[in-house]
């Protein structure tokens, strides 16, 4: 097994929570590759344990323009959330579903590339979304497991954290909280349950 186990989840928290109903409408975007059964499992997910209104759309080409290859091959998962957002006229939201490898730049406090650059510059993630945001990209690529359960349990997980952010939930202090950080550690979203802890389920509830 390759050393894909450096993972994170990123998030730029800028304030407080959406308000969303039944008549929030949440688009599901697969892209090429990622399998229509998670897909539509997914979807059902994130209707339920939202409340949202969810519509699955048809799957498109991942975008070229957010390839690069700086260390291996990649998609930049902040060209593909921006991509996305020319989606949103008939959606409040856009999440997408992809099975390639995804990644941003991780920076430090001041906005600089972390140290070391060589190693942030493109850093791998299984996710990212802005917190709160319109728009937020799931990858499949690093929650691989051999066991079929635990890795759609992860991708689960990683979804429901991922438009938490953009509902405008923060990480979490609480490890059994589904918005705990990962810490670039995949143990950390196994240890975590599909749920929300009390707090963050009382913030927009
Ligand atoms: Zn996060
Ligand atoms: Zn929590």
């Amino acid at each position: 097994m390759p050393k894909y186990y450096i993972l994170l989840f990123i998030v730029v928290c800028f304030s407080c929570q959406k308000k969303i109903s039944k008549d929030t409408t949440v688009a599901i975007q697969p892209y090429a590759g990622f399998s229509q059964v998670k897909t539509d499992s997914l979807a059902q997910l994130v209707e339920d344990f939202y409340k949202v209104s969810v519509e699955v759309l048809e799957p498109k080409e991942m975008y070229k323009s957010a390839f690069i290859t700086t260390k291996s091959p990649r998609y930049r998962a902040d060209s593909i959330i921006k991509f996305q957002r020319s989606d949103l006229e008939k959606y409040d939201f856009i999440l997408g579903l992809t099975n390639k490898d995804i990644s941003t730049t991780k920076r430090d406090k001041n906005g600089a590339v972390k140290e070391p650059k060589y190693k942030y510059q493109d850093w791998g993630i299984m996710g990212l979304a802005y917190c709160p945001g319109n728009s937020c990209i799931i990858s499949s690529f690093r929650l691989k497991h051999k066991n079929e359960a635990k890795y759609f349990t992860r991708l689960k997980k990683v979804t429901i954290h991922e438009f938490g952010h953009n509902l405008g939930l923060p990480h979490c202090p609480d490890k059994k909280c589904v918005m705990t950080d990962a810490v670039e550690s995949i143990k950390t979203i196994d240890n975590a349950e599909l749920s929300l802890c009390k707090r963050c389920d009382s913030k927009w509830n």
